[in-house]
């Protein structure tokens, strides 16, 4: 190993050296976690370019998220830095979908169209079952649970003139009806929603050979994190780019497959051995992330479920704390208030306003931690506004990893629209989030007009600039059509106002002139995503395409920002892949751990499991399980009972904490220990 070049298998053990140095041809990797998998994967990619001498631009690498896809690429950077002086290509490292947009921009004659994001998603599902509704189809269920069959169908690869039985039972009719009508609505905008861009790809894929084989081509060799959690879409993708024979090296962990609810199909990863009969499997036994009791406690969560051949136990060697930290409290703002208590003993803290944290007994804890050693993790998203709430309310600073936090804020949202308006980027939605909040006083029933027009039409955002204000709108009042022409010349001025400036100053100029920041000054989290945005704009310069494409590319984990000074909170399912010091599971409670199924959806036990044991293995060295023993669901208030999987775990390596409720704990009695 010594004849490697710059150390490339420095910070390596030799279960990992050998997985990054083995040879060309299919390669799987299957680990625990915490084992270094991603780890090994970058360095493999350096390997093959510093020693194999594989040029940059022939490798991809597709990952969970974009930003471990950009933190790949910085190590790879990093790594490769020492190899030479000139610059270099550099290697594909991105998502499944960031990588199909791509293709699919790069495929398409003109420049191709736009992705929608997820709150524009809903919107045109909205706008489809209202027209499939109009036309007399009656519609029993809600336009979210059809959203999710058009996305789980699409998923499948099924358009929308397949037999949809499989994903949607006895309602595949209205399924399809709806799904055709989103599509017809998707295309009129030459737009894509983020399952068009794989399936559109691996449609074109097997459709076209010679594009196939030209990316086939170009990418020589293929490494995929993350193998467990592919779906049938991008199985196909991996695939059709890697026929047997060629270099492929997937990497992952069966136990924390996750995403079933979303077509993920342990099958791919289990028949990766079949599908390439060569392939050479190596494993990793060695954790790098947790101390002991944490591994041990999640191996006993995992060991009956496990669906590694050993169990999945793993070691680390590493001391820590002897137990986890388990707290009962009476209700979800107890729970909140008692691990905002936790993190402010743990950060040394004591200015904290409205916390009293003298008569907390958190024993034995480290005081000098900074608040971003700290992750909040919890099953459902609902659960992050009592806390959130809870720690402004102590000047805990925390930082929630959503997207809609960033992109779907008030202001913030607009401020993009007036972007894509302005760029002739935009969509007929982001057109009425414009009318919208100009209170141009259109009610719905104007508004539906419009939307209307625009459909039957068949209009472009672009054509609807130049028509409005220039030719009568049939059946809009005049006070309606002084309203919209006015809207128009201002995004007409406002575009002349922005060309030539840098992404970053087009925000700033569209900020001013719009009002918009204004509304952004009303709010503090509003303030906090801007602040976000502008810093993401830094990045692109004036490539303001590839802002937008950026933008509407972000998943939850993307908009979390590991040098913030804040506390992490963060679902369970963002979470995989990332490690904190000190971790929370909040809502240790059977209802989120299993998460209870609606008729629409049962619940897979198993996977509930899985993702609890990802949870409890991002912690590094403290971990506590929290749970309230009253909640408000929906808005009723229940008794909460203990989540089934921590019974799983041994008592002797748990401490039941006892705690205090915060204003509620004065009315309710003290409670001692979570199986009180
Ligand atoms: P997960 O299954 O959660 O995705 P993983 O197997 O991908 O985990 P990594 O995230 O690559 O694991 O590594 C876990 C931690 O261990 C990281 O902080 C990584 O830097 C560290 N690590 C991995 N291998 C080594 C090593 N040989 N020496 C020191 N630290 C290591
Ligand atoms: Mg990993």
């Amino acid at each position: 190993t010594g004849a490697c070049p710059a150390g490339i298998l420095d910070g390596l053990n030799p279960e990992q050296r050998q997985a990054v140095t083995c040879a060309d041809g299919p390669l799987l990797i299957v680990a625990g976690p915490g084992t270094g998998k991603t780890r090994t994967l970058t360095h493999r990619i350096a390997w093959l370019i510093g020693e194999r001498q594989v040029a940059p631009e022939h490798i991809l690498a597709v990952t969970f998220t974009n930003k471990a896809a950009r933190e790949m690429r910085e190590r790879v950077e990093a790594l490769m830095g020492r190899l030479t002086d000139g610059p270099r290509k550099m290697p594909v490292v991105g998502t499944f979908h960031a990588l199909c947009l791509d293709i699919l921009t790069a495929e398409s004659d003109g420049d191709g169209g736009s992705v929608v994001d997820e709150e524009e998603r809903r919107e045109v599902v909205a706008e489809a079952v209202r027209q499939v509704r109009a036309q007399g189809i009656a519609t029993a269920l809600r336009p979210d649970a059809l959203g999710d069959r058009i996305s789980l169908a699409k998923q499948h690869l099924l358009d929308p003139d397949a037999d949809l039985t499989p994903v949607a039972g006895e309602d595949a009719a209205l399924l399809t009806a709806v799904y055709r009508t989103y599509q017809t609505l998707l295309a009129r905008e030459s737009a894509w929603d983020y399952d068009d861009l794989i399936f559109s790809v691996v449609r074109r894929f097997e459709s076209d050979d010679a594009v196939r084989e030209k990316y086939a081509a170009r990418f020589r060799h293929i490494l995929v994190d993350e193998y467990q959690d592919l779906n049938l879409g991008q199985y196909r993708l991996v695939r059709a780019l890697s026929p047997p024979g060629k270099p492929l090296c997937v990497i992952g962990d069966p136990d924390q497959s996750v995403y079933g609810f979303r077509g993920s199909d342990l099958r791919y990863f289990r028949q990766f051995t079949t599908d390439y009969p060569e392939a050479v499997t190596l494993r990793l036994r060695r954790n790098y992330r947790s101390a002991e009791p944490i591994l041990e406690a999640s191996h006993q969560v995992i060991r009956d479920h496990s669906i590694q051949p050993d169990g999945g136990r793993i070691c680390s060697g590493i001391r820590g704390f002897d137990t986890l930290t388990v707290m009962a409290l009476p209700t979800e703002r107890s729970e909140a208030v008692a691990i905002g208590k936790a993190i402010e003993r743990m950060v040394g803290g004591t200015g904290f306003h409205s916390i009293d944290f003298e008569k907390t007994d958190v024993t034995g804890l480290k005081t000098d931690r900074a608040f971003s050693d700290f992750a909040v993790l919890y099953r459902s998203n609902a659960q992050s506004r009592v806390i959130a709430d809870v720690f402004e309310n102590a000047g805990i600073p925390f930082q929630i990893a959503r997207r809609e936090d960033v992109f779907g804020r008030k202001g913030v949202r607009e401020l993009l629209a007036y972007l894509k308006i302005a760029g002739g980027r935009g969509l007929f939605s982001d057109f009425r989030k414009i009318i919208r909040m100009n209170g141009t006083g259109m009610g719905r029933k104007t508004e539906a007009l419009f939307s209307q027009w625009f459909y039957e039409n068949r209009l472009s955002p672009d054509r609807v600039l130049a028509v409005v204000g220039r030719e009568p709108l049939p059946g809009l009042s005049d006070v309606m059509q002084r309203h919209l022409s006015c809207l128009v010349s201002q995004i007409s001025i406002l575009k002349t106002g922005m060309s030539g400036k840098s992404v970053r100053e087009k925000l700033g100029f569209l900020l001013e002139n719009t009002g918009l920041a204004t509304v952004i000054r009303e709010s503090a989290r509003r303030e906090a995503a801007l602040t976000l945005l502008l810093r993401k704009a830094d990045a692109f310069g004036g490539d303001t395409d590839g802002f937008l494409k950026m933008a509407a590319l972000q998943n939850d984990p993307d908009v979390w920002e590991l040098s913030a000074q804040k506390v992490t909170l963060m679902t369970l399912h963002a979470a995989k892949g990332l490690e904190f010091p000190v971790v929370f599971i909040a809502g240790c409670e059977n209802g989120f751990l299993p998460f209870r199924g609606s008729p629409n959806r049962p619940v897979d036990t198993d996977e509930e499991r899985r993702l609890f044991y990802v949870g409890l293995t991002r912690a590094r060295e403290r971990l506590f399980l929290t749970r309230a023993g009253r909640r408000t669901i929906y808005g009723k208030s229940e008794d909460r009972e203990i989540s089934p999987f921590v019974r799983d775990i041994e008592e002797r390596l748990m401490t039941f904490e006892k705690n205090r409720g915060h204003r509620a704990g004065k009315k309710h009695p003290v409670q001692l220990g979570l199986f009180n």
